[in-house]
């Protein structure tokens, strides 16, 4: 048969390879510059699964001083939304993704929409039928569906294979003829798999696997022009110059076959990492994440709480490579960029999405941070979500940035927030208007008498800390509490107390908690009146 006749009668207008080989040369890369890209298809919103696919290119190209590439692939329409596109350069915007070339900043090897690159994929087609790799397939939906049955029937395996495959050996008249006559057509590749081999694949994560030959001969172009994902995806990496493919591990058992494409343009093959989905465990289950299922999935969650995009991205380093999180821990002062992630650290079955453990990672991402910065992003955040808190927060920035630098700049810096919701969870009782109970359970040792002589006889707030400390000290015996804790624990029936309950007593009447941050610290951030109103709704909760 002369493909190449053939090639020009099923595509007389589409331009040769060539034409696209020089348009899209092989970039300038400098030693061990990666090129990666995100090739989401806009079908829903991001979430935790697709910001972790995104993560994973941008951090392994930016790494390399590479590239990030967004490639949009939208060639199954049926699965589309409205506004797709726009959701996912979103999502990722506010994720501080860099992005090198997508649709929204177009680079050489545009377009990044794969709807737009229509011809480019029919030039492509056209190629392989014209050196024998491919060829057209006129048979109807109906009669693949028969195929299948009968196939089903037989327990053969399913798909266009082997003696199944009616339209492989068509001759160019057969051929010719059904065009002639409007007879619409798919374009297939010509397997030269055999089942009954094995396949060797090397994964960038998953090592080295195993799979049976591909023998099916695969629809590479729709009647409508379209390619399904397999081709559409060589096409476009092979042209973008893409290094890495990194994707989901759903299409890892498809390599044999999207290998066979590479092969038949005579392309070399990028390398493929398959990434392991997040999962989640459930009792003693562990299962996918599901964004159906699973409120954290959705970005949103985040945003809503509060947690910033720093720390969920702080967190996905982790899932990336466990070892991140130790060396963070021990390194305050870098970040993300200052570490080396590596493929073959990543997880094979499956990363574990753990919310505490994001938490934990967001409080120690809030311990590093200025009581400032912590201030002005709390108030961004408090203006969507919290108008309320809002006013607060604008009419107390000192009180609250006091309140934020207690144990802040130290070696070990408290770790109570997580989140921007949680400053006002922890501040709430420095507001007289956010201060409406006392959570403790009372206890025994409560008094009112002693908070009252302290206040009045003792309290002055501008002694420095050791003399604040000895004072209390100095009033414990008169109320029948022990100076020294020690002195307490070896005589319990002689005391009420010792000074750490004498503590409590005037925590829990100014806060209303039996924990909270240095109570030296915390008194100054109150005025005489607000101590006189505290002790007063002290007195009431304890007549109770
Ligand atoms: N468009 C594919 C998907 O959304 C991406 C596959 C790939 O990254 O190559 O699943």
């Amino acid at each position: 048969m002369d493909y190449k006749k053939l090639a020009d009668l099923l595509f007389p207008d589409a331009k040769d390879i060539s034409y696209y080989l020089e348009k899209y040369p092989k970039r300038e890369k400098k030693d061990g510059e990666e090129i990666l890209r995100f090739a989401p298809s806009p079908t829903g919103f991001i979430h935790m699964g697709s910001l972790f696919a995104a993560f994973v290119p941008e951090i392994f190209s930016h790494q390399s001083n590479g590239k990030f590439i967004l490639r949009i692939e939208d060639t199954d329409q049926k699965r589309e939304i409205d506004n797709g596109i726009e959701n996912i350069i979103r999502d990722l915007k506010n994720y501080k993704f860099i992005i090198d070339e997508s649709p929204m900043n177009e680079g050489k090897y545009g377009p990044y929409i794969q709807t737009k690159r229509k011809e480019i994929y029919l030039s492509f087609a056209k190629y392989l039928v014209s050196i024998g790799k491919a060829y057209p397939c006129f048979c109807s939906e109906e009669s693949i569906q028969k195929m299948r049955e009968t196939q089903q029937e037989k327990k053969d395996r399913i798909g266009y294979y082997g003696k199944y495959a009616k339209c492989r050996n068509l001759t160019y008249e057969e051929i010719e003829a059904k065009i002639k006559n409007g007879d619409k057509f798919v374009i297939r590749l010509k397997s030269e798999g055999d089942f009954n081999k094995k396949f060797i694949f090397n994964d960038l994560i998953k090592g080295k696997m195993e799979f049976p030959e591909n023998d099916i001969d695969h629809v590479l172009l729709k009647s409508d022009g379209l390619p399904p994902y397999a081709f559409a995806h060589v096409v476009d990496d092979y042209l973008m110059d893409i290094t890495t493919i990194t994707r989901a591990d759903e299409y890892v058992s498809s390599i044999p076959y999207h290998l066979q494409i590479w092969e038949a343009f005579g392309f070399p093959a990028p390398q493929y990492a398959h990434i392991a989905p997040l999962t989640k465990r459930e009792g003693t289950t562990i299962r996918k994440l599901s964004k159906r299922k699973d409120p954290e999935a959705a970005v949103s969650y985040y945003s809503e709480m509060g947690i910033p995009v720093d720390a969920v991205r702080l967190y996905l380093a982790t899932l990336l490579n466990s070892d991140f999180e130790m060396w963070y821990m021990q390194n305050p002062e870098k970040t993300i960029s200052d570490f080396t992630f590596k493929f073959n650290k990543m997880s094979v079955g499956g990363s574990l999405f753990d919310l505490d453990k994001l938490i934990n990672i967001s409080k120690v991402y809030f311990s590093k941070k200025s009581a400032n910065d912590i201030y002005e992003e709390t108030l961004e955040y408090s203006k969507d979500y919290d108008r309320d808190f809002y006013n607060i927060l604008l009419n107390n920035k000192e009180k609250v940035i006091a309140f934020l630098n207690i144990e802040r700049n130290i070696p070990r810096p408290r770790k109570d927030v997580s989140c921007y919701s949680d400053v006002k969870k922890e501040t709430s009782y420095i507001f007289d208007e956010l201060f409406n109970e006392y959570e403790t359970p009372k206890k025994e040792f409560y008094d009112s008498e002693i908070l009252k002589e302290y206040f009045v006889n003792y309290y002055n707030k501008e002694d420095d800390k050791d003399t604040w400390f000895k004072k209390i000290k100095d009033l414990c015996p008169k109320f029948g509490f022990a100076s020294e804790t020690k002195e307490y624990k070896q005589n319990p029936e002689k005391y009420k107390g010792s000074v750490a309950d004498v503590c409590e007593i005037i925590r829990v009447a100014i806060t209303g908690r039996t924990m909270t941050p240095d109570l030296y610290e915390i008194l100054k951030l109150f005025t005489k009146e607000q101590i006189n109103e505290r002790i007063k709704l002290f007195d009431e909760y304890l007549q109770k």
